[in-house]
């Protein structure tokens, strides 16, 4: 008798489910077995916030597939409720528990891929398993916190943590009504941005009237004489709330590997090479629970996201099909929108940079608007562009606006992946029609003015450094602009008088140019170069500068 190859994956949503699904395209012969410990397979995660929210109304709008349809079209046998709790490799068994009986059976497998995912951190603080405090994972998580809002009436939230899921989950209580704060240890929300590149994003929060409650962690949770909570942070402040939802991040479920043997990288992921297998030649792993390759820093990294579980469970299934497939490495591309804002990045931040020891690199920062100017409701994408010196090579740019904010980083994401330069961005062709781009759409711009500081037709000078030696600095603004705000210590002298008044300016010290959002400064620097001056640009301007001191920095 010929035995069909087994394959069984462990957790069927977003990297096990592609993964099935994939593998049965390639193999019509082999035996699929999919085990999900909770009682649904393949459902949006990402949509949860906005089952939340209301958006999506009806919760099987969540479903994206069922067991049947997985049975009935691709032949892949769904054990949903089935908890895998032990693998033994030399036996290639798994041991698993049907959740709702109890009972436990061993699953023979040729090749087995672990799909577990991340489960929500949750610290072992007084009250954090008390009623009203939920994390957010499942489906089951997001009814049980609609029906504590319906039914408690509740009107005030405090999030824990004011990363991707917590901004999404802040979207949607304000949308249900309820009054939130967020409580974060950092100074910033947004943990992955740059500090100024979030500090928009958080005047933006407190104009929606969302509170922050930044430096400062979480202690712990009561309940109060009428059934409401509180939280204490670690400053002894205290937060009424009716309801609490931590999302301080995620760890990958890695127990089962680990207690397998199965090796685990620094990052705490499983270990896994570019065809997604573990340190054991017939186990796979993918999605949240793997560590993969960061493709810019080389290092080994976690990411939790949904696009790059579903590529490498596509990758397994090819792998396990034989073929050679191989997963490329991430470079965190992500976007999270919030009470009208977007917020996207793509590559390595200054910080994750600086982290990794690369020292080579500029910065440049923009302010164009998303579409043309003459076109009426154009809106700033807030842009940073990070790329290495002397060559050009893009590292990494974050973008913070309303409207077309992602484009532009899927375009720069992109051109990162093809290992593209400045260069490449300043000549790329994009769609122009004045209500979508303009005719230099942002993301030629980015390339142009990076262009201009590696070829130093545009030194420019960061304001993170700003105060810290003798350098002039000239606001190249209009009077009345300048007069409505400027930067400590800088003088005014306008683009528009500069011709004439030039000489007036030191020939002794550097002079460090700034406008509104870099454009002026950036004629001013041509002039005053031309003329035998030591000029900088002070980059992105006044715009960036007053993003720099919202952030704390300069302080
Ligand atoms: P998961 O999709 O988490 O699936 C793992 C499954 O394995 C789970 O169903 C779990 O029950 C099961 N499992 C675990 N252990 C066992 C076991 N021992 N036995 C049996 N079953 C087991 N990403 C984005 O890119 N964009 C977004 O907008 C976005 N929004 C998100 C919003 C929320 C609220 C959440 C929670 C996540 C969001 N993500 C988003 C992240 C994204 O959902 C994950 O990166 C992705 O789902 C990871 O896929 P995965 O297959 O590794 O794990």
């Amino acid at each position: 008798m010929i035995t069909r190859r087994r394959v069984l994956i462990i957790g069927g949503v977003a990297g096990g489910a592609s993964c099935a699904a994939r593998l049965r395209r390639l193999d019509e012969a082999a035996e699929i077995v999919v085990f999900d410990r909770g009682p649904y397979v393949s459902f949006a995660n990402c949509g949860l916030p906005y089952y939340v929210g209301d958006v999506i109304i009806d919760e099987r709008e969540l479903l994206v597939a069922s067991p049947e349809l997985f049975r009935e079209r691709f032949a892949i046998d769904i054990h949903t409720d089935t908890e895998a709790t032990a693998i033994d490799r030399d036996a290639r068994t798994i041991t698993v528990r049907d959740v709702r009986s109890g009972t436990v059976r061993r699953e023979r497998y040729d090749a087995l891929v672990l799909a577990p995912g991340a489960a929500p951190i949750r610290p072992p603080l007084p009250g954090i398993d008390l009623p009203g405090v939920f994390a957010v994972r499942s489906i089951p998580d997001t009814r049980r916190i609609r029906a504590w809002i319906s039914e408690r009436a509740a009107r005030t939230a405090t999030v824990v943590g004011g990363g991707f899921i917590g901004l999404e989950m802040v979207e949607n209580l304000i949308r249900r009504g309820l009054a939130v704060t967020i409580l974060e240890k950092l100074p910033q929300v947004m943990p992955p941005l740059d500090p100024e590149m979030a500090a928009p994003l958080m005047q933006h929060l407190e104009a929606s009237g969302v509170r922050l409650h930044m430096n400062d962690g979480l202690a712990r949770i009561e309940t109060t004489a009428n059934a409401s909570l509180v939280v204490t942070a670690e400053s002894g402040v205290r937060l009424d709330a009716d309801l609490v939802i931590l999302a301080i991040g995620v760890r990958p479920e890695i127990e089962l590997a680990r207690v397998a043997g199965l090796a685990i990288g620094p990052r705490g992921g499983i270990v896994t090479d570019a065809q997604m297998r573990t340190s054991d030649l017939h186990v796979w792993a993918v999605g949240d629970a793997a560590e993969v390759r960061d493709v810019l820093t080389g290092q080994e990294t976690v990411l939790p996201l949904a696009g790059p579980a579903n590529r490498q469970g596509r990758v397994a299934a090819e792998s396990i099909a034989g073929r050679d497939s191989r997963f490329r490495g991430v470079q965190a591309t992500a976007v999270v929108g919030v009470l009208g804002m977007t917020i996207a990045a793509t590559g390595a931040s200054e910080k994750g940079l600086t982290r990794a020891g690369v020292r080579d690199f500029a910065k440049i920062y923009l302010h164009p608007g998303h579409h043309a100017g003459y076109y009426p409701g154009a809106r700033p994408i807030h842009m940073k562009l990070l790329f290495s010196v002397p060559d050009g090579r893009i590292l990494g740019a974050e973008a913070v606006g309303t409207d077309g904010v992602e484009k532009r980083i899927d375009v720069i994401a992109m051109a990162i992946q093809l290992g593209g330069t400045v260069h490449d961005l300043a000549a790329a062709e994009l769609c122009y029609a004045p209500q979508f781009g303009a005719a230099k759409d942002p993301v030629n711009l980015a390339g142009m003015i990076a262009q201009n500081v590696l070829n130093g037709d545009m030194p420019i000078a960061d304001w993170a450094r700003l105060g810290t030696g003798d350098a002039l600095v000239v606001d190249v603004r209009e009077p009345d602009e300048f007069a409505a705000g400027s930067v400590p210590g800088a003088i005014n002298l306008p683009l528009t008088r500069l011709r004439e008044r030039y000489a007036e300016l030191p020939t002794d010290r550097e002079i460090w140019l700034t406008c509104g959002v870099g454009q002026r400064a950036y004629y001013a620097t041509r002039f005053l170069a031309q003329h035998g001056y030591r000029v900088r640009n002070l980059t992105g301007g006044f715009a960036t500068y007053r993003a720099f001191a919202a952030a704390g920095v300069p302080s």
